[in-house]
């Protein structure tokens, strides 16, 4: 029998969402909520719009790695030391896809490692030299512990999140820094989807790529109960300049719509750091 007690906390989610043919959990405690899946099947990792998104990076690498190197990657160096107190010497990024933020690191001295399961876009940063290994995540055995994990937009894909955090956990320095960033699932958008249905989307959740919606809260849970400490978690537009992810110009209508969203407080880049304990 499959339970239904949350995949973050445990608590037993009583309550759930009928939506379409599925069934979306939804915990009181956390506020995660998730339908239940059992993801064998590499190929449905992508949704439409994060595939169209890969295909413009590939398109855009030259002009995203110098942005990457210029802006980005020092504005998040900026960030990390501050929390490290130190100069981070590593870094490893989970679903790295190009990679393309590798030379903005070596340009400042920090060592870049990545790990990308899709085949295509580790071939494509291995033609760059770009240090990146093949393979799952949670399945590979790393030999360096590291200062600082990035991941974005993985977590969302990940079937059980804990497993996630404490395989962070286990490969970082003490202190070290964990950053991910996951689609918000509290953002304004998210709600007006809920509010006005649709067949697509449910707040957060998009299957069957994305079966589980995160809230500032249930973040925060997954890192403390994973022993980490300094939890900071926060959103932000798409494409800010230190967390965003999207660096490319979007359209007039999607600019004035998250700016607005961006009024109330509750954006669609929802981001946490906390560091190892
Ligand atoms: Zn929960």
């Amino acid at each position: 029998m499959i339970s239904n007690n949350c995949l973050i906390c445990e608590n037993e989610c009583k309550n759930y969402k009928q939506w379409n043919q599925h069934k979306i959990l939804i915990c009181k405690n956390c506020t995660f909520s998730y339908i239940h899946s059992t993801k064998s099947q590499v190929e449905d990792v992508f949704s439409p719009s994060e595939k169209s998104f890969i295909d413009k990076s590939i398109e855009n690498d030259k002009a995203r790695s110098n942005l990457f190197a210029e802006k980005i990657v020092k504005n998040r160096i900026k960030v990390y030391e501050k929390i490290l107190k130190k100069k981070p010497l590593n870094i490893l990024e989970v679903g790295c896809g190009t990679a393309v933020s590798s030379y903005g690191y070596l340009k400042n001295n920090i060592n870049y490692t990545g790990i990308e399961l899709d085949r295509n876009l580790y071939n494509f940063a291995m033609n760059k030299s770009r240090n990146v290994l093949y393979g799952d995540f949670l399945e590979t055995n790393f030999d360096e512990k590291f200062d600082i994990i990035f991941a974005s937009q993985v977590v969302e894909h990940i079937d059980k999140p804990n497993n996630f955090f404490k395989k962070c956990n286990e490969i970082l320095e003490k202190n070290g820094i964990l950053h991910i960033d996951v689609p918000n699932d509290f953002s304004m958008v998210s709600f007006v989807r809920k509010i006005f249905k649709n067949k697509k989307y449910y707040g957060a959740i998009r299957p069957p790529y994305h079966m589980r919606a995160y809230s500032p809260k249930s973040i925060s849970k997954l890192f403390s109960r994973n022993h980490f400490y300094n939890i900071k978690v926060f959103s932000k537009i798409n494409w800010d300049r230190t967390f965003g992810q999207l660096v490319e110009n979007v359209s007039l209508q999607r600019a004035v719509l998250f700016r607005l969203q961006q009024l109330s407080g509750m954006n669609s880049l929802l981001i946490g750091l906390a560091q190892k304990k």
